[in-house]
C-alpha cells in the first residue's frame, strides 16, 4: 500500500537534525499511510559510498520506509584516533540519499545526542566479545558503538536495522546487544561491498596514497589464500595464519595488528577448522588502518 504511495510521492527526502524533528516526521509518515508502514534503519557515520548504498538498497527492498542516520560518534573513538579528521560530507551524502530514495536522514549534532556530555549511561558488551580483535587496539570502542546503536534504535524505532559484515565484530556486538536487552528490532547483516580488485569499500580508503591503494587489495587476497590453505589444502590453522601474517607484511607492506580464525557466531578463537568460521584481519598501511574478514559458511 505504502510502496505505491511512495512511488508517486514527491515529498523527497526529509532531513531531521533533532530527535523532536525526527519524531514529527515519523508521526506524519504513520498518519499518511493507509496501513502501518515498516521502517528500516541504516546507521552510518556518513561519507557514504557504495558499501552504504548496498545496505540502503537492501532496506528499501525489505521495508516501506528507510531511515539513514549520519552521526560521527565521538564515544567510539579513542584518544589519538581520527575523530576530528573523520571525513564529513553531509551535502553529498544527502544528495546520494535523495537520489536513491531514502525517506528520512537523521543527522543530529553531538550535543543533540549527548546533551549531558560525558556523564551518560552506557551499554557494556560482554568482555569476551570486546577484549579481543579490534577491542585490543581500540579500548572502549565497542562500548561507544553499543551505546550509540542503542540510542539510535530507541530514537528511530524501526522494525529492521541494517549492518555490514565488513565490520564483523561490530555486527556481532550489535546482535548480542539486541538479544541480551530484548531490543524490539531485527538485525539484518549485509555482505561486504568490494572494489573490483577485492578491496572492501570504506570511508577511510580515501586516505590511501596511490602506492598504498595498490597494496591494499592484499588484505582480501591474503584472506582468500588463507581460506584455501585451511579448507582445500588442509594446512593447520596456526601454520596458515603464520604464513598469512608474513605474506601481509612481506608482500604488501602491511603492519599487521591481528589475523585470526574464529567461530562466526561467537568469535571464539578456533584452532581446528569448522563452519561457520570467519577469518578476521586488521592491518595498517602507513597511518591508515584497514579491516576485513572472510566468512566460510
Ligand atoms: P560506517 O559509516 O563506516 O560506520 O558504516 C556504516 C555501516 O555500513 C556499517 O554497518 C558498516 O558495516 C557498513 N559498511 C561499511 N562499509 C561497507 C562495505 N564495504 N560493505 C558493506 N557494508 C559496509
Amino acid at each position: 500500500m505504502l510502496a505505491e504511495k511512495k512511488r508517486e510521492n514527491t515529498r523527497g527526502l526529509s532531513v531531521s537534525k533533532t530527535v523532536a524533528d525526527y519524531r514529527l516526521w515519523r508521526e506524519s509518515a504513520f498518519q499518511n499511510a493507509e496501513t502501518t508502514p515498516t521502517i528500516g534503519v541504516v546507521p552510518t557515520m556518513g561519507a557514504l559510498h557504495i558499501g552504504h548504498q548496498t545496505l540502503i538498497e537492501q532496506a528499501k527492498r525489505d521495508c516501506d520506509l528507510v531511515v539513514v542516520t549520519i552521526f560521527v560518534n565521538p564515544t567510539q573513538f579513542g584518544p589519538g584516533e581520527d575523530f576530528d579528521k573523520y571525513p564529513r560530507t553531509l551535502e553529498t551524502d544527502l544528495e546520494l540519499c535523495e537520489r536513491i530514495g531514502v525517506d528520512c536522514v537523521f543527522a543530529p549534532s553531538v550535543d543533540e545526542l549527548y546533551p549531558d556530555g560525558q556523564t551518560i549511561s552506557t551499554v557494556e558488551p560482554p568482555e569476551e566479545l570486546v577484549n579481543r580483535l579490534c577491542g585490543v587496539f581500540r579500548p572502549g570502542h565497542f562500548r561507544g558503538v553499543a551505546t550509540v546503536v542503542a540510542k539510535l534504535i530507541n530514537i528511530v524505532r524501526s522494525d529492521f536495522a541494517y549492518f555490514g559484515e565488513k565490520d564483523y565484530q561490530q555486527l556481532t556486538v550489535v546482535k548480542k546487544l539486541v538479544r541480551d536487552l530484548n531490543v524490539p528490532v531485527t538485525i539484518c547483516p549485509v555482505k561486504t561491498a568490494r572494489e573490483q580488485d577485492g578491496l572492501a569499500m570504506s570511508s577511510r580508503n580515501r586516505y590511501l596514497t596511490e602506492e598504498q591503494r595498490k597494496q591494499a587489495p592484499g588484505l582480501h587476497q591474503t584472506l582468500t589464500e588463507l581460506k584455501r590453505d585451511v579448507f582445500e589444502r588442509d594446512v593447520p590453522i596456526e601454520d596458515a595464519i603464520k604464513s598469512g601474517i608474513t605474506r601481509l607484511s612481506d608482500n604488501y607492506g602491511f603492519a599487521v595488528q591481528y589475523l585470526e580464525a574464529c567461530d562466526a557466531e561467537t568469535l571464539e578463537n578456533l584452532d581446528e577448522k569448522r563452519t561457520p568460521m570467519v577469518f578476521l584481519v586488521a592491518a595498517k598501511l602507513g597511518a591508515v588502518r584497514l579491516i576485513d574478514n572472510l566468512v566460510v559458511r
